[in-house]
This record gives C-alpha cells, sequence and structure tokens, in this order.
C-alpha cells in the first residue's frame, strides 16, 4: 500500500530524546500530513478483529490515533487519562517504569462490562503502558480482543506482557 508506505516515511527520528541514548519515535510530521494521517487510520482500522465496539486510547498521543480510528470505524471511545485530569474515576492503575511510577485512570461511566475493546496506543515499547490499560479493562468486566499500536519497538519484546491472545497490528516495526 503506496500511501500507507508514505506515510511511515514520514516518521521522524530524534536521537537522545528524551534522554541520552534513546532513539524517539515521533510522529508529528504523519499527524501533520492529511494523506498521511488518513493512511495510517484507515490500515488500523482494516486490521480490526470482528466485534469490536470500543476504542480504549491512552494519553496522549494515543487519543489521536484512537479517536481517528473510532469515528472512522463507528466505534466508542473512552480516553485513559493521567492522573488529576478526569472529575470522576472509575478506578486507577500504577505500574512501573524505568525510572519510577506511571499512573492511569479510567474515566467514570465509559467502559460497559462485555465491551469488546481494542487498546490503542502510538508506540509499543516495554509494553507496560498497554499491559496497566488492558487490566483496568479486565477489572472493568470489559475484554481486549486486540491491540492496535503504530510503532512497535520490537528490541523490548512488548508483546510478551500483553493479554493473552490478544492480536496486536502495528503497522511498523523497529
Ligand atoms: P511502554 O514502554 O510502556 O510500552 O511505552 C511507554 C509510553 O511511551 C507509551 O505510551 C509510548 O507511546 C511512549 N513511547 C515510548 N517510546 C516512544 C517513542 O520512541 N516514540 C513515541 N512517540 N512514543 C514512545
Amino acid at each position: 500500500n503506496a500511501s500507507l508506505d508514505r506515510a511511515l516515511g514520514l516518521v521522524r527520528e530524534v536521537p537522545d530524546f528524551p534522554e541520552p541514548g534513546v532513539l524517539f519515535r515521533d510522529l508529528s510530521p504523519v499527524l501533520a500530513d492529511a494523506d498521511a494521517f488518513r493512511a495510517v487510520t484507515d490500515a488500523l482500522v482494516a486490521a480490526l478483529p470482528p466485534g469490536i465496539d470500543t476504542v480504549v486510547a491512552i494519553e496522549a498521543r494515543g487519543f489521536l490515533f484512537g479517536a481517528a480510528m473510532a469515528v472512522t470505524a463507528g466505534l466508542g471511545l473512552v480516553a485513559v487519562r493521567k492522573p488529576g485530569k478526569l472529575p470522576a474515576v472509575a478506578d486507577r492503575v500504577t505500574y512501573a517504569l524505568e525510572y519510577g511510577t506511571a499512573t492511569l485512570e479510567l474515566p467514570a461511566d465509559t467502559l460497559a462490562p462485555g465491551a469488546r475493546v481494542v487498546v490503542v496506543d502510538d508506540v509499543l515499547a516495554t509494553g507496560g503502558t498497554v499491559e496497566a490499560t488492558a487490566g483496568l479493562v479486565a477489572r472493568a468486566g470489559a475484554h481486549t480482543d486486540a491491540v492496535a499500536v503504530v510503532i512497535e519497538l520490537a528490541g523490548l519484546n512488548g508483546r510478551s506482557r500483553l493479554p493473552g491472545g490478544a492480536p496486536v497490528t502495528a503497522l511498523l516495526t523497529v
């Protein structure tokens, strides 16, 4: 697919961000290009398994692709947020980062028990963020049927931490 290849070619590699030794993949140029954003969104939607009814998108860059997928595919959107942003919280999870911890919160009255979910983020790195989000989905009585990311950093083996059986779609593996 030529338009998807072109879109993924717009990903910018930024050395030493956010800290020395890290090669950061910046999706800003993809979002800024109308055809590229459309191509990436369509490819993520095309890979969804049947029966999904809800996008669970992770703050902040997951919101961009998750919202586009939700509108394109006609799905509901649940925005999982960093702490202190939501006025009404159903549940929260704290998980380990390389240095320190992070917390994510599920908004109240959004995720119905039995919902069939795709968890969306921009990049799958160690998998800790998606794993934590899938934990919130499970505790709400919903099911993570799929994980969708634009880029997977394969060397970190994030896939191995994800809920058993949920297929992972990554448009670009680096
Ligand atoms: P994790 O290690 O939990 O899989 O990734 C942590 C978070 O950092 C994810 O939300 C992911 O989007 C972000 N992240 C990690 N590495 C990169 C990167 O190279 N580029 C971008 N855009 N995000 C990254």
